[in-house]
């Protein structure tokens, strides 16, 4: 898959309100947040969909869920609770294809989803 405008984001070529980054992973506001939150984890290695993973992307992929984690912890959100979400493909709702992990925070979540 060609890349996507967080390939963008990553390269600094479009803004974005960035809150974690490290050697792998970038994290930044989502543009058009769900929740008093919403916070993207993304690799800066593209995988176009979890579907696309494999079994050397499970460090990569145990990082972003352990960043998204360590972020809702330092922003007080952990004993309350937050929801992180993954989307895959069409159905799944899936609209920017490089792999991504939702943070979502600041207001109780429902369920099931829409
Ligand atoms: P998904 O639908 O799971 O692929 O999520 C893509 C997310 O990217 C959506 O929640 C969008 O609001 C978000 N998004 C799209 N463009 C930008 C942007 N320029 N900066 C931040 N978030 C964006």
């Amino acid at each position: 898959m060609s890349e996507t405008l967080f390939d963008k984001i990553i390269r600094r070529e479009i803004p974005a309100d960035i809150v974690y980054e490290d050697d792998a992973l970038l994290a930044f506001r989502d543009i058009n947040p769900q929740a008093p939150v919403h916070v993207l984890f993304v690799p800066k290695r593209r995988i176009a969909t979890l579907d696309d993973a494999r079994g050397e992307d499970g460090t990569l992929l145990g990082r972003l869920l352990l960043a998204a984690a360590a972020y809702a912890r330092a922003q007080g959100f952990a004993p309350n609770g937050y929801r992180l979400v993954v989307n895959c493909n069409a159905d799944g709702g899936q609209t920017v294809f490089h792999l991504h992990v939702h943070l979502l925070a600041g207001r109780t979540m429902h369920w099931p989803p829409g």
